[in-house]
Parts: C-alpha cells; structure tokens; sequence
C-alpha cells in the first residue's frame, strides 16, 4: 500500500465525500426502484434490469476502489477511530467491515445479481397472477444460486447463513437466530392453543364491511401525518405491495395497498410504513450518506414499523382519540360498532396463511418457517423446484392451516424474487426489539389517547 501524504484529518474528510457519493448514486438507483414498483409500464423491465445493472456496477468499483482501501488503512489505525463511540470512530469502523465486504465480491456477481432480480421479481409477479408456481420456479433457482454464490464468497469458509444474515444484520448469527426462534416457539405455542381454544371470541365482520377507498386513502393520510410523519417531506403512493423507500433526506417514499372489503389490512400496513418512514425522517440529516446518519440494522428498522404498527397502533388509548374520527368518515360501516369492540376485532388472533396480515401471535411462527426453507435451499436439502409442497408442510405442521393455492402459499412473498436470503429473520427480531424499546419508553397511554404522539417520537 502506496504511504499517503495527508493527515488523518484530509484521509477522514475525503472517505466522508466518498461515502456521500456513494449514497447519492445508490439512492438513484432506489429511485429507480421505487419507479418499477410504482410507475413504470410492464414493458420497460428489460430495460431497467440494465439500468439496475449498469449502476450496481458503478456503485460496487466505487465502493471497493484502491483509494477506500488505502484511506481506510490510514484512518483505522488513526486517533480518530480511537474514541468507539464518536462519529468518526463508527463511521470508519462501519465503513471498513463494509469495504472489506463488498470487496469479496466481484463486479459480475454484482451486476448479474442486480440484472436477475430486476427480472425475476416481475415473473413472480406474473406467476402471482397466474397462480402458476411454474413459471416463478426457474427464476428462484436463479436467485437461490446466486445467493448461495454470494454466501460462499462471503463467508471464508464460516457459515454462509451467518455471511447473508451480516448484511441485514451485522453481527447477528445463525446459532442466535435459531435460539431466539426455540424460546418463541415454547412461550408463543401454549399461548396460541389457550387463545384459540377459548371460547371469547371477537367479532371481525365489521372490519368486512365498505370501506370506500378515497376515504381510506384519506384516513391514512391524517393518521400519517398526526403520528408526526412529515408530509412535505414524504410521499403515500398506492402500490401493488407495501413498503419504505427512504431517498434520501427530505424524501422518504411510502406505499400503500387499500381493500374495500377490508379496514385493517390497509390500515396497518400503512402504520407499519409510516413507522419505517418515521425512522428515516428521524435520522439525523447532517450525517447523510455516512453510517451515522444510516439505520443501524434492518431489525432495528422493523422495530420501528411494529411498534407504531402494533404496539401503539392497536392500543385502546390510540383508538380512543382515532376511533370517533374513523367512526365519522366510515359512518355506515361503523355507526353500531363500540371503541371496545373495535378494539377487539383489530386483536384478533387467529392462524392464517398469510404473514404480512398475521396477528402478533403467531407473526414470528410465519417467520421461523422461512428461515427454516431459505436455510434448507441455500443448503442444497431443498431443491426451489420443491418449495410448494414443503411450504404447504410447514404450514400444516406449525399452525394448521392449508394455503388455497400458491399465491396464499409460497409466492406470497417476494424477498427470495428479490434475493434476499437471510431478511426473514430481521421481522421477528424487530418483534422482538419493539416490544422492549416500547417497555423501555415507559406508560404512555394517556398521551396516546389525547392524540399525542410527539413525546414517544421524540423518545425513539
Ligand atoms: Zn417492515
């Protein structure tokens, strides 16, 4: 390594434009995500698969250029990085695991993986329409293979679950996931048989009723905005699945999905973005680009998107102040439906199919069981060809329930499309991170029921 002639105070400002740079152009190339899930016509997917390619490419040579290696060579043995908890300190401890990292990996994978994914999101969506697992499973082996290149390059010789779940989740390991997952499984299993064998049950059917969509569209923007999710800084959009897309300070980019038939569905769904949203609006702007102004990890993230989503979203005194306003624009669903009883219905616990929808019950078991599938592809023990009957298996075996067919099965989710192996888990850690900030927060239901959000804001 060629001796650089700058002192750690030059090394530290240019590593900090770089990596600003570098976050500048990845989040071009999120913006060019969020257009492919929200705008772009069926027939540009060719096209933005090569988009996608040409700058993952750009953005890996600048994230693994001769130049990072040789700034971080001389800052991380510097003063600056003394100090663990000082920005300087995390910035360049963070930014030298990623380096080293990415740097593993070579351009092509890169760039194939960014082409492939582009592509095969848009056949399972075409799969999904057509109910067709067939058509979704060559493309899964794609993502199945590449993913377990990647794991292979990754992990050195370690194991190459840990290598993928670093990405999500640095530092978290398989060996830790597997015995979070076995308490769950313990606590969660008794509790799931007394509440379903009980013979309290509540009514749901007024969730069933007409919902007229504008005004659920409207809703959702005066709950957004009273939670504290700035507006002028930030987007609602309807999308065929709902998510957070963070551009960058100023433009954080949610969607949404409404159902007439169905309140809570779009209802919570919203709440769980905004919580990302909040996340995102909540970092600090003068660190952006950098990892001090980055969330710290996806489970971290997903903390924040389950607890507004469930933890104060499906509280009593959160309905308390919402539930006369819902009661007034959706008069004729609801006109003969109490607070207490609403409440009940928005509880409800039940075994399903479906995880996006799943109660806080039996959520994580939804979760345990695709970290067990992606774990036994990436292993070779399950060929993606096999994945509905396995899938289907799971799901009688954990929770009792068939899948209609593979919409409400294994195409219900679209993170392998997308290659992302090792995500799962991050949800029930997030469960799991949310339940205890919100213990930590303290008792904040009176607030919650004046319609004041801004004291536990504040607090996260
Ligand atoms: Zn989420």
């Amino acid at each position: 390594m060629p001796a650089l002639t700058m002192n750690t105070h030059e090394a530290y400002v240019e590593l900090i434009r770089i990596a600003r740079e570098q976050s500048v152009l990845s989040s071009c190339a999120d913006l060019l995500e969020w257009d492919e899930e929200t705008y772009m016509p069926r027939g540009g997917v060719a096209h933005r698969a090569e988009q996608s390619a040409v700058l993952a490419g750009m953005l890996h040579e600048r994230q693994t250029s001769p130049r990072m290696e040789d700034l971080l060579g001389l800052l991380e043995s510097s003063e600056l990085a003394s100090e663990a908890d000082s920005a300087p300190a995390v910035n360049i401890r963070e930014l030298g695991r990623l380096y080293r990292r990415r740097a593993l990996l070579p351009r092509e994978h890169v760039t194939e993986q960014a082409r492939a994914k582009t592509m095969a999101q848009q056949v399972w969506v075409e799969a999904r329409e057509e109910s067709d697992f067939s058509r979704f499973a060559p493309w899964l082996e794609t993502m199945v293979g590449l993913a377990r290149r990647e794991a292979a390059l990754l992990s050195q010789g370690g194991d190459p679950y840990d290598a993928l779940v670093e990405h999500y989740e640095p530092g978290m390991t398989t060996a830790q996931l597997s015995a979070l997952f076995t308490v769950l499984r313990s606590e969660l299993g008794p509790l799931l048989g007394s509440i379903v064998g009980s013979r309290k049950r509540p009514r749901t059917a007024m969730l069933r009723r007409e919902y007229p969509v504008d005004r659920q569209k409207l809703f959702a923007q005066a709950v957004a905005a009273a939670v504290g999710f700035d507006l002028e800084c930030g987007r609602l959009d309807v999308a065929a699945h709902p998510f957070c897309m963070a551009i960058g300070p100023g433009d954080t980019r949610l969607t949404m999905r409404y159902s007439e038939r169905s309140f809570g569905d779009g209802f919570f769904a919203m709440l769980h973005e905004v919580g990302h949203g909040l996340y995102e609006q909540g970092l600090p702007a003068e660190h952006y680009g950098t990892p001090m102004g980055s969330a710290a990890s996806l489970g971290m993230h997903e903390s924040q998107s389950r607890l507004w989503e469930n933890l104060v979203g499906r509280s009593l005194p959160f309905w308390a102040h919402f539930y006369p306003r819902l009661r007034n624009v959706f008069h004729e669903a609801l006109a003969d439906v109490t607070l207490e009883a609403f409440h009940l219905a928005i509880n409800r616990v039940e075994p399903t199919a479906l995880r996006a929808t799943a109660d806080e019950v039996t959520y994580n078991v939804h979760i345990m069981i695709r970290f067990e599938l992606e774990r036994a592809m990436l292993s070779g023990a399950l060929a993606p060809v096999d994945l509905p009957g396995a899938w289907n298996e799971a799901y009688r075996r954990e929770l009792g329930v068939e899948p209609r067919d593979v919409v409400e099965g294994c195409l219900q989710d679209g993170h392998w499309a997308e290659g992302l192996f090792g995500y799962f888990p991050t949800y029930t850690l997030g469960n799991v991170y949310a339940a205890q900030l919100f213990a930590a927060a303290g008792e904040r239901g009176e607030a919650f029921a004046r319609g004041d959000y801004a004291g536990l804001l504040a607090w996260l």
